[in-house]
C-alpha cells in the first residue's frame, strides 16, 4: 500500500535481494516501490499515478540497461534519476551523466547510509525542480492571463520574454517570435519611440508614461511602466515593461472634459440668455412705461380737449339761465353753445374713430367706386366755406384713372375731405387745388401695382419744418393758438395717417411757412374685375322742410325713447311744426301703443330698459293689422350704430336711420316725409 505522507522512490533491479536491501535502507523516509523488471517499471510509470521523486535503477539488467531505462523514465517522469552501478560499467555511467539523464550514481558495493544520503539529495533536487516548475507555470499563467502587455528585454533591448497581450499589441502572432529580437527588428509600429523610451528607463531606473499607438482598431492609449531589473551582482540586466490599455479611461476622460466644456458653454449661453431676457424685460418695461405715459398724456389731452367745448356748453347755459339777456345776445349765446356742442361731437367721433383703429377693429369695406365722383362730392362740401373766404377751389383728375377703382369709399372720402377742409381752413387768400394721378408700377419683378396719388395744395399759412414730423400724431396742432383761431381737434391728420396706412398707402406733406402746404397720399391702385359700378352715395342731403310743404303737416308720431332730454328735444321740435307726438318710455310700451293706437310714423330708440328697439320692432311686425290701420313706418333714432347693429336692424326691416345728437333738418324731413309715396327715406 502506498502512503501519501512520504515521497515515493522507485527502485528497479533484477536482483530481488538488492531491492530488499534498498527498501530496507529507505523505507523509514520514503515509500519504496520496487520492480525487478525495467519494462514493468516503465509500464507503471506510464499508467500509474505514482509520481516518484527519485527513480533508482541498476545498470546491469537482462531486459534493458539501466541508463536506457532511465532515459525512458526521463520522458515519463520528472523524478531525479540515480543509477546503481559497478565499476565495470563506468563508460555507460559517464555517458548517462553527460547526457543529463541521471542526477548521481551509487557504485557497488554501497552502504545503506551512503544510499540514504544520496537519495535524500536526489529527492530534494526533485522537490526544488518541481517548485521551480510550479513557479514558472504560475508566472507564465500570470503573464498570459493579465490584460496588460508585459515584456522583458535585456540591456541591448532584445526581448527576453513577453506575454500574449504584448505580442498581440505589437501585431506579432506568438510571443516566442519576439525572443532575441529588438523592436526595430520586429518591425512593429512605434519601434523607434519605444526604444528611446526604453533607453530613458534604463538610465532612470523606472519611468511611467502615457503613450498613444495608432493601429488598425484606431488609436489606443497605454499607461506604460518601465522598470530595470538587476542580476545577482546588482548590475542592471534589463528592463521589464508593463503597458496597460487605458483607452476607455482616456475616452471617458475626454468625454468628461467635453461634457464639462459643453456644460460651461451652456452655462455661459444660459447666462447670456438670462441677461438678454433681463435686458428684453427691461426694454419691454421701458416701452410699457413709455406707452403708459403716452396713454396718460393722451387721456389728459382728451380730457382737456373735451373740457374746452363743455365749458362753452355749460357756461352759455348758465348765462342764459341767469336771465336778463337781450334777445340779440340770447341768439348769439345759443349759437355759440350749439357750436361748442358740435365741436364736442366732432371730437368724440374722432376719438372713437382713433380708438377703433388702434384696437384693430377697423375693417375696410372694399367696393368698386368712382373716384371722380368721390372727389366732386368732397369739393361740393368744402365749396361753401372756400367761397366764403374768396378762395379758388379746383381739381384735376388724370384721364388715365379708370372709371372704377377698388377702395373703401367712406374711408377714402374721410381722408380727402379732411385734407381739403384743413387746406381751406388754413388758407386766407389764394386757393386750394386737388390733383389725382397715377404713379406707374415700379420696374422689376417685384415692382408691385401702380399707385393712385392724390395731392392737395393750398396757398395758406404753411407749417414750420420742425412741426412737420409730429403732424400726423394725435393732438398735434402746430400751436395752441391755431386751435383757438381755426378750431379743430388735432386728431384729423392722425386718423388720416392710420386710415391710409390701413389701406397700404403712405401720407406726407411738404410745406413752406407763409407760402402754403402740399399734402399728399398714395395707395395701391386696384381695379374691379367685372362688377357693377357702385356710385358713391353722397352724404344724405335732406331736403329742407320747405320742400315738403305740399305734404300734410300734422302727422301722428310715436316717439319711443327713454332719455328724458331727447324726449323733450324731439317732441318740442316736432310739435313746433305741427306734428302730434306721443311718447313711449320703452319698447314694450311702444308695442302696446302701436297695437292700440294709429300712427303715421314711429321714431324708435335702440337701447332702452325693459325692451329694446329691435325686439319692439319684431313684436310690432307680429301684430295683426288691418288694411285701414297698417303698421306705421319705423325710423331708428340712435346714438351710434355699428355695422353689425345696422345689419340686425335691417334684418327686422329697419333701414331708415337718424343719428343722435339729432340733426334738426334731418329730423324734420323724416317726420314730414317717411312713409309717404315719393319718399325713399333719409338714410343717415
Ligand atoms: P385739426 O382738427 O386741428 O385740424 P389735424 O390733425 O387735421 O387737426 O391737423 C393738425 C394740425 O396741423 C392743425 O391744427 C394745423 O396746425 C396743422 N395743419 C393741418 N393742415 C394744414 C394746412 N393745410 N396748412 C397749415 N397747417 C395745417
Amino acid at each position: 500500500m502506498i502512503g501519501h505522507e512520504l515521497p515515493t522512490v522507485m527502485v528497479v533491479d533484477d536482483e530481488p535481494e538488492v531491492l530488499t536491501a534498498v527498501a530496507d535502507a529507505l523505507e523509514d523516509e520514503f515509500n519504496v516501490l520496487t520492480s525487478t523488471s525495467p519494462l514493468v517499471a516503465r509500464a507503471m510509470l506510464e499508467e500509474d499515478d505514482i509520481s516518484p521523486v527519485v527513480i533508482i535503477s541498476d545498470q546491469r539488467m537482462p531486459e534493458l540497461a539501466g541508463h536506457e531505462f532511465l532515459r525512458w523514465a526521463r520522458e515519463l517522469s520528472d523524478a531525479t534519476r540515480v543509477l546503481i552501478t559497478g565499476y565495470t560499467d563506468i563508460d555507460a555511467l559517464g555517458a548517462a551523466v553527460n547526457a543529463g539523464q541521471i542526477f548521481g550514481y551509487l557504485p557497488k558495493p554501497w552502504t545503506p547510509e551512503k544510499l540514504r544520503r544520496l537519495i535524500r539529495e536526489a529527492a530534494e533536487h526533485c522537490a526544488v525542480r518541481r517548485a521551480l516548475a510550479e513557479e514558472r507555470r504560475l508566472l507564465s499563467h500570470l503573464m498570459n492571463s493579465v490584460p496588460d502587455a508585459i515584456s522583458f528585454k535585456d540591456r541591448n533591448l532584445r526581448y527576453l520574454r513577453s506575454n500574449w497581450a504584448h505580442a498581440e499589441a505589437l501585431g506579432v502572432p506568438d510571443p516566442a517570435d519576439l525572443i532575441g529580437r529588438t523592436d526595430a527588428e520586429v518591425g512593429a509600429e512605434g519601434a523607434a519611440g519605444r526604444e528611446a523610451a526604453d533607453r530613458a528607463a534604463l538610465a532612470a531606473g523606472i519611468t511611467v508614461s502615457d503613450t498613444a499607438l495608432d493601429g488598425a482598431a484606431g488609436r489606443r492609449w497605454h499607461s506604460v511602466v518601465r522598470s530595470t531589473f538587476t542580476g545577482g551582482d546588482g548590475a542592471v540586466e534589463g528592463l521589464v515593461t508593463i503597458a496597460r490599455d487605458i483607452t476607455p479611461a482616456k475616452e471617458a476622460e475626454r468625454a468628461l472634459s467635453e461634457a464639462h466644456a459643453t456644460l460651461e458653454r451652456r452655462v455661459a449661453e444660459r447666462t447670456e440668455d438670462l441677461a438678454a431676457t433681463a435686458r428684453d424685460l427691461l426694454a419691454a418695461r421701458k416701452a410699457a412705461d413709455i406707452a403708459n405715459e403716452a396713454k396718460s398724456r393722451y387721456l389728459a389731452t382728451v380730457a382737456h380737449e373735451l373740457r374746452t367745448p363743455l365749458t362753452g356748453v355749460i357756461g352759455f347755459s348758465e348765462l342764459l339761465l341767469k336771465g336778463g339777456v337781450s334777445p340779440g345776445e340770447w341768439h348769439r349765446l345759443l349759437t355759440l353753445q350749439a357750436e361748442a356742442g358740435r365741436t364736442l361731437l366732432g371730437l368724440l367721433d374722432d376719438i372713437l374713430d382713433l380708438s377703433k383703429i388702434e384696437a384693430g377693429r377697423l375693417t375696410l369695406e372694399i367696393l368698386p367706386l368712382d373716384f371722380r365722383a368721390l372727389v366732386d362730392d368732397c369739393l361740393a362740401l368744402v365749396r361753401p366755406s372756400a367761397a366764403g373766404k374768396g378762395l379758388s377751389l379746383t381739381s384735376t383728375v388724370s384721364g388715365a384713372l379708370p372709371g372704377r377703382i377698388l377702395g373703401d369709399p367712406t374711408r377714402l372720402r374721410q381722408v380727402v375731405l379732411n385734407l381739403l377742409t384743413n387746406a381751406v381752413k388754413f388758407t386766407a387768400a389764394g386757393g386750394v387745388s386737388l390733383a389725382a394721378e397715377i404713379d406707374p408700377a415700379p420696374e422689376g419683378p417685384n415692382g408691385g401695382p401702380s399707385r393712385l396719388r392724390v395731392v392737395i395744395t393750398d396757398t395758406g399759412i404753411g407749417i414750420p419744418p420742425e412741426r412737420v414730423s409730429g403732424l400726423f400724431e394725435e393732438f398735434s396742432q402746430v400751436d395752441e393758438s391755431t386751435a383757438r383761431r381755426f378750431g379743430g381737434t388735432g386728431l384729423g391728420l392722425a386718423i388720416c395717417r392710420r386710415l391710409v396706412e390701413h389701406m397700404e398707402g403712405r401720407i406726407g406733406v411738404d410745406s413752406t411757412p407763409g407760402q402754403g402746404s402740399r399734402f399728399w397720399f398714395d395707395l395701391p391702385l386696384a381695379v374691379p374685375v367685372a362688377a357693377p359700378v357702385v356710385t358713391v352715395a353722397p352724404p344724405p342731403v335732406i331736403e329742407a322742410p320747405a320742400a315738403a310743404g305740399a305734404r300734410p303737416k300734422g302727422r301722428r308720431i310715436l316717439l319711443v325713447e327713454d332719455d328724458r332730454s331727447t324726449q323733450i328735444l324731439v317732441s318740442t321740435i316736432l310739435r313746433g311744426v305741427g306734428h302730434q307726438v306721443e311718447i313711449a318710455e320703452n319698447g314694450a310700451a311702444a308695442v302696446e301703443a302701436v297695437d292700440k293706437g294709429s300712427y303715421d310714423l314711429v321714431l324708435m330708440d335702440m337701447h332702452m330698459p325693459v325692451m329694446g328697439g329691435l325686439e319692439a320692432t319684431a313684436r310690432m311686425r307680429a301684430l295683426t293689422r288691418t288694411p285701414d290701420r297698417p303698421l306705421p313706418p319705423l325710423v331708428v333714432l340712435t346714438a351710434g350704430v355699428s355695422v353689425e347693429e345696422r345689419e340686425r336692424c335691417r334684418a327686422v326691416g329697419l333701414d331708415i336711420f337718424l343719428s343722435k345728437p339729432v340733426d334738426l333738418e334731418k329730423l324734420l324731413h323724416a317726420a314730414a316725409n317717411v312713409g309717404l309715396p315719393a319718399e325713399n327715406g333719409p338714410h343717415d
